[in-house]
């Protein structure tokens, strides 16, 4: 059964023609599917759709075998990392990470428990005290990643984490973001403007164009040369 399902989603925003035009796509448990296409193609409104950051015009939007039309993000099983990795600046990293476990009500051993672990995962145990504007771009990242793991969700959604930092950093991310999935394997979805982090990081490639679907497949079949 698909982890996440698009059902003929259209979004169309208040006086404009719309920017997703009825999509269907099925992803799998476990799979990690990357949106690509050119700017304004629809690629972040169809991620924060599945999201529930924002509100869709009509079609169907399913989450591990439900409905999640009406579901606020907060309850939905999923976790996001944004590209400005939205980090809150006077806590701490622990209590970055820690953040959307106590509002959950989460036991605090369970949280230590968790946060340790991500921290592991991520290699970033020694900076569990500082603030963040004492992190490195890519210790920000990692940190912002970290958020996402210790809710242990069914879905991962990345919306262009990478594009902010430079050339160096985004490859030695990508190869992180890889590492992650293959040692915590969570259903992704992850959108980017960049064909090299597609065919990297993609099990699917899904290619969107003025909000609809053009081409479907795995990366080597999509950018074989012709
Ligand atoms: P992408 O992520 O592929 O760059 P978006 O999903 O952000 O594309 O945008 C798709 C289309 O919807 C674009 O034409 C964009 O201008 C339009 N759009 C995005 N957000 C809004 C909004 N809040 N209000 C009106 N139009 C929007
Ligand atoms: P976390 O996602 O770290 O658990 P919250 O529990 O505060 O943080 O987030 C609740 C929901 O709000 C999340 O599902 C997430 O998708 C969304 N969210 C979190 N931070 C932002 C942000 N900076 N902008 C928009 N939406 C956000």
């Amino acid at each position: 059964m698909a982890q996440v399902s698009i059902r003929k989603v259209v979004k169309a925003y208040e006086g404009n023609v719309q920017a997703v035009k009825g999509i269907d796509l099925e992803i799998a448990d476990e799979e990690f599917v990357v949106l690509v296409g050119p700017s304004g193609c629809g690629k972040s409104t169809t991620l924060r759709m599945v999201a529930g950051l924002e509100e869709i015009t009509s079609g169907e939007i399913w989450i591990g075998g439900d409905v999640v039309n009406d579901v606020p993000p907060r309850d939905r099983d999923i976790a996001m990392v944004f590209q400005n990795y939205a980090l809150y600046p006077h806590m701490s990293v622990f209590d970055n990470m820690a953040f959307g476990l106590k509002l959950r009500k989460f036991p605090k051993d369970e949280i230590k428990r968790r946060v340790d672990e991500a921290a592991r995962i991520l290699d970033i145990q020694a900076l569990l005290e500082r603030k963040p504007k004492a992190l490195s771009g890519g210790q920000r990242q990692r940190v912002a990643m970290g958020r996402a793991i210790v809710r242990n969700p069914k879905v991962f959604l990345f919306d262009e984490p990478l594009s902010n930092l430079d050339a160096k950093l985004r490859v030695q991310m990508r190869t992180e973001i890889k590492k992650v999935h293959q040692t915590i394997p969570t259903t992704t979805v992850y959108v980017t403007h960049d064909q090299v982090e597609a065919m990297t990081l993609a099990d699917r490639v899904v290619v969107m164009n003025h909000g609809v679907i053009e081409q479907v497949g795995p990366p080597q079949e999509l950018y074989h040369n012709p």
